[in-house]
């Protein structure tokens, strides 16, 4: 990774910990060469989280001349937890992810979600469920983070838009959940670019500069993230590739927007089975669908030129079938000069992508929370009650 400009002790920390995840067990001294830092300012932030609990060394390793031990520095998975949940049209999943990025609990409940107040009461059965398996007795607890298949907006506190969703636009959601729930979310964001964190921090993201995640659901949206960095634009609003235009022709579906042509309405999993369901064959119905994503991504692509673009969602799990002819597709509409340097990947964490990406959000939170002052261990349950999401 190169870095063109001062860190601040905030990334710092943040790459510290980014590396010792997916690189365990490293010696200070290789932890040097790997990260753009003097040794001493090295020392320093390495110290920082040594007494602050999230990091231990250990003398786990001997050299190759058999010489005295070499320590090790392990990121420590029982130094915080978080909740993390992801909400679709049709489906709430929920989990408890520790420190090092593993799930350690995790639920999956089916109800129709756009039904308000049944919704919430379905967020609050499985906030306590979850809380229930929560290991109390270890860690600082992150947080409590929702993903929601919508633009959120974080000033006004509202669900902006969300086509799949509709009566959850102008929710206000913190506040609906807290007092449906008690409980309240430290954190909301969109599915997709939840789901771009986690690849980016946990999956086939990393050690990559620029990358696309495209969740392909009942709905299609993306994260996209450059330099490392989430895109938000103005209104949160970056990433609804669901809704660029790709046939004029057909104008059988209308898409949750109120257009037609979109390509949520014409290559989602909601369209391939309307596909199926009409008569067309299942092959056929495939076909359609991967034609009509490759013209939103092959442009998308050839826009953006990532190093990597992820996909996920329900409908690639489902179909497995698809997946080959969404790269051939894809491939045949890319610049010469991208078609070998941009990598197609299957995401390699499916449904927990969006999870893990808002574990690693609340925990690059707390770790700064963490920084120049005291260590705070309070209970979820603690956390969750309270009206106020500052420390
Ligand atoms: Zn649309």
């Amino acid at each position: 990774m190169q870095f063109s400009r001062v860190l601040s002790s905030q990334e710092i920390i943040g790459l510290i910990t980014y590396t010792l995840r997916n690189y365990p067990n490293l010696s200070r001294a290789e932890l040097a060469t790997m990260l753009p830092v003097t040794p001493a300012t090295l020392t320093h932030h390495v110290r920082e989280l040594i007494d602050g609990g999230w990091v231990e060394e250990q003398s786990a390793r001997r050299n190759n001349t058999g010489g005295r031990p070499r320590m090790g520095l392990t990121l420590r998975n029982e130094a915080a937890y978080a909740i993390a949940m992801t909400v679709s049209p049709d489906l709430l999943t929920g989990a408890i992810v520790d420190f090092g990025g593993h799930i350690i609990a995790k639920m999956r409940l089916e109800h129709p979600m756009g039904q308000i107040p049944s919704s919430l009461q379905v967020i609050q059965r499985m906030t306590d469920v979850l809380l229930e398996r929560y290991p109390h007795q270890s860690g600082r607890f992150a947080g409590y983070g929702i993903a929601i298949p919508g633009i959120w907006d974080p000033e006004s506190e509202t669900v902006v838009f969300s086509p799949n969703l509709q009566e959850w636009a102008g929710m206000k959601l913190r506040e609906l959940i807290r007092r449906s729930t008690d409980t309240e979310p430290t954190l909301v964001e969109n599915d997709a670019d939840a789901a771009a964190w986690g690849e980016l921090w946990f999956g086939a993201g990393r050690d990559v500069q620029d990358m696309m995640y495209v969740l392909c659901d009942t709905g299609i949206g993306a994260g996209i993230i450059i330099q490392r960095q989430l895109i938000r634009g103005q209104n949160n609003s970056i990433g609804e590739i669901g809704h660029i235009f790709v046939d004029s022709s057909d104008s059988e579906f209308l898409c949750g927007c109120g257009q037609y042509g979109c390509l949520e309405a014409l290559g989602s999993l909601t369209a391939l089975q309307r596909y199926h369901a009409g008569g067309m064959t299942l092959s056929s119905s495939l076909g359609r669908v991967s034609r009509y994503l490759s013209i939103g991504l092959g442009g998308l692509i050839n826009v953006l030129s990532p190093q990597v673009v992820v996909l996920g969602g329900r409908m690639l799990a489902m179909y497995p079938d698809l997946w080959p002819a969404i790269v051939r597709d894809t491939r045949s509409r890319l610049l010469n000069h991208l078609t070998h340097k941009t990598q197609l990947i299957l995401s390699p964490l499916e449904d927990n992508a969006p999870l893990l990406g808002l574990a690693g959000l609340l925990f690059e939170q707390e770790l700064a929370r963490s920084q120049g002052q005291a260590i705070h261990t309070v209970s979820p349950s603690q956390w969750l009650t309270r009206h106020d999401p500052s420390p």
